[in-house]
């Protein structure tokens, strides 16, 4: 275990759906994780391997059905109402759909200070903190922040998302899917930008997705899922080049065991 204060630990957490025994779904089983600041922890897995549950969960939006979730050390279903309200204002995610994701009749200035809403941060600092949360995702302010979500493209939403999620210093960010319904002509930037934020700011980042190349070039750690349960974790670097599990080998669509025997 590293020696930093986590902003996220997972301990052996499990999550079920459904009632009756046939049609119980194990969506996550003893899934065990932790997450420092400055710290970007890619995950990956298949479609229905439980990956959108882990990041409800990591987000205090689902409760686990066993285990336990801590934030800065303290376990997230013995808090306050109020000490869970403020922890959850330094919690961020960022959704794949830059679409749907931002509030239509908001002007972008609006949808970044609504964060700080909730924050311990006094108003007077409201505007100083969206201009540089402005600042660090690439929009000029001046231009930007009277618009509405539909005056801007794709690429640009997906940015307004992330200066919402990183306004006032969150402690957590989970981004779930960012780039997937982008233009690939603009995932590289907003690739870059991640890279760039971890950098700046003191935040771990847990970043679910299906581009390898993205996982590749930000995270420092990745774990690998498969039916909810994690079958390989370690330094993205390691993983990547040498893959011990099946699943990562047929993420990495390198030659399994299966197709040996085919
Ligand atoms: P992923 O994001 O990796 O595609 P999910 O976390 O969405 O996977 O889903 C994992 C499994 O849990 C799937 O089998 C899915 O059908 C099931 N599941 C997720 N949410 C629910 C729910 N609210 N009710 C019932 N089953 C669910
Ligand atoms: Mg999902």
């Amino acid at each position: 275990m590293s020696a930093c204060e986590p902003v996220l630990e997972l301990v052996s957490v499990s999550r079920s759906f459904g009632r009756k025994r046939d049609d119980r779904v194990e969506a996550m089983v003893e899934v065990s994780l932790s997450l420092c600041p400055g710290e970007i922890l890619a995950v990956i897995g298949p479609s229905g391997s439980g990956k959108t549950t882990l990041a409800n969960i990591c987000l205090g939006l689902d409760r686990p059905s066993s285990g336990s979730v801590r934030w800065r050390g303290s376990d997230v279903h013995a808090m306050s109402r109020r000490g869970m309200q403020l922890a959850k204002s330094e919690n961020r995610l960022v959704t794949q759909d830059p679409f749907g994701a931002l509030h239509p009749g908001m002007t972008i200035r609006r949808i970044v200070e609504e964060p700080l809403r909730v924050s311990k941060i006094p108003r007077e600092g409201w505007s100083s903190a969206v201009d540089l949360a402005f600042t660090q995702v690439g929009l000029d302010q001046s231009i930007y922040r009277d618009l509405f979500p539909h005056q801007l493209s794709g690429g640009q939403r997906q940015r307004v998302a992330i200066a919402r999620a990183t306004v006032g210093g969150p402690k957590l960010i989970v981004a779930d899917e960012p780039t997937s319904m982008l233009d690939v002509s603009v995932r590289a930037g907003i690739t870059v930008l991640l890279n760039e934020i971890r950098q700046q700011l003191p935040v771990g980042i847990l970043l679910i997705t299906h581009d390898l190349g993205l996982a590749r070039y930000v995270a420092d750690r990745v774990i690998v899922l498969e039916k909810g349960r994690v079958v390989e974790s370690g330094a993205i670097k390691q993983v990547f080049s040498c893959p011990q599990a099946q699943m990562t080998k047929a993420l990495l669509g390198r030659p399994t065991t299966s197709d040996k025997a085919m």
